[in-house]
């Protein structure tokens, strides 16, 4: 199983980190053993002291597929939910300043959270509203209508270069709003107005 996502796929995010709009699909990757699923716990990792939450709707591949055409990518994904692309970004900091690889700052074990998931409705690339909600305050809102690249151009996109396989995730970007969290906080993921995780970092 591969875990790809997109970075920079909602402008006012771009703008908050100081990065340019992409013209293409920004791709990196997290391995398997960084999937956490509920109920298993997260832990505030020893190598940062900035660890922000990316809340990001994510997608299941369903079948496998390679070059797949973008009007014909929505029959390569199921399911989908919300989760989060959890940054270690005193880490990420450093190494894009020197131009370095930042799996460490994103790929490290249990830094890919999802939720529960649910089947794909048929409005999937019309608007999907989801949040973030950090000790039952919401840091997060965004609209799939906000993504610079669509479900189906991302998915096309990324089978141009990965073959894609039954199980394969794509977190699928995150949107303005990121931030820190600490030892003690409670997140909770919606999609729509239903709860699909809820963390507590320990
Ligand atoms: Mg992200």
């Amino acid at each position: 199983m591969k875990i790809f996502c997109v970075g920079r796929n909602y402008a006012d995010h771009a703008k908050e980190l100081g990065n340019a709009v992409p013209e293409a699909p920004v791709i990196f990757m997290k391995p398997a053993t960084a999937l956490l699923e509920s109920p298993t716990p997260f832990y505030y990792p020893s190598f940062t002291h900035e660890l922000h939450y990316e809340a990001e709707l994510v997608l299941r591949i369903a079948k496998n597929g390679k070059n797949i055409a973008e009007p014909l990518a929505q029959a390569y994904y199921d399911k989908f939910t919300v989760g989060i692309d959890f940054t270690a970004r005193d880490l990420q900091a450093e190494l894009k300043k020197k131009g370095l690889p930042w799996e460490k700052a994103k790929a490290w074990d249990h830094s890919a959270v999802v939720g529960n998931w649910v089947p794909i409705p048929h409005t999937i690339n019309n608007h999907i509203q989801f949040s973030l909600e950090k000790n039952g305050q919401i840091v997060q809102a965004g609209n799939s209508r906000d993504m610079i690249f669509s479900f189906n151009h991302i998915v096309s996109h990324i089978s141009n270069y990965f073959s894609l396989e039954l199980g394969d995730l794509v977190f699928t970007g995150t949107p303005a709003g990121v931030g820190a969290c600490e030892v003690g906080d409670l997140l909770s993921g919606y999609l729509e107005k239903e709860k699909m995780f809820e963390l507590t970092i320990q």
